[in-house]
């Protein structure tokens, strides 16, 4: 892509971002998975659920979706992540929460829906939340329950993706901190 027309566009989208402490434990299970399975293992800093995928948005988009984004209200609330797969359809390993919490999913549609009344245009598939840890896996048909990660959710981020020639790499241009008096 010539780089003016890079400098214009960004790939963007919503995505909650583990702590330390979450990350190292889905880093554990990557290093698992990648052993039976193989393929490319998520690079650390790189792991996150995604919640909307937008994809390429124009710079004089940026600030309404970050203005959208600041009117979404969602509680806090803990992730269990207890389920691993790999899908052959795109070679991704992941891990899963069993069912996606209430909360999460009402974080998903608030998003899609604040985003959707400002005209923004996304993938309107049922949400299937999960967290890519490897490309290119040796996809067997596994699902397994694993030892579940406790994921504590008070943020969520609005992120840029770039291509380079080593992979994906990933900014943070947005961040939105729960309402805690929402859980009373
Ligand atoms: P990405 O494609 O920008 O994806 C970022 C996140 O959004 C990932 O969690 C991804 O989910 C999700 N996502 C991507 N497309 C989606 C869609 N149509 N609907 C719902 N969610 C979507 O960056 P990446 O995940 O690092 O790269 C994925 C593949 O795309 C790689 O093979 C990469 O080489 C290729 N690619 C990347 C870029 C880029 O600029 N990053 C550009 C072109 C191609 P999953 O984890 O399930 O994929």
């Amino acid at each position: 892509m010539p780089e003016t027309l890079a400098a214009r566009t960004a790939r963007v989208f919503f995505a909650l971002w583990p702590d330390a402490q979450v990350r190292a434990g889905l880093m554990r299970q990557g290093l698992q998975m990648h052993s039976t399975l193989g393929g490319k293992l998520t690079h650390a800093d790189s792991v996150h659920l995604t919640l909307v995928f937008l994809g390429e948005v124009g710079p004089e988009q940026l600030p309404r979706l970050q203005t959208r984004a600041s009117s979404v209200r969602f509680a806090p609330f803990v992730l269990c992540i207890d389920r691993a797969g790999c899908w052959r359809h795109n070679s991704i390993g992941w891990v899963a929460p069993q069912q996606t919490p209430a909360q999460l999913q009402h974080l998903v549609d608030a998003l899609e829906s604040a985003l959707g009344e400002e005209g923004f245009e996304f993938d309107h598939r049922a949400y299937a939340a999960h967290i890519t840890l490897l490309r290119k896996a040796r996809c067997t048909p596994i699902e397994t329950k694993v030892a579940a990660i406790e994921w504590p959710v008070r943020e969520f981020v609005l992120m840029r993706s770039e291509l380079h020639s080593q992979g994906s790499r990933y900014s943070t241009i947005g961040r939105w901190a729960a309402h805690e008096e929402d859980n009373a």
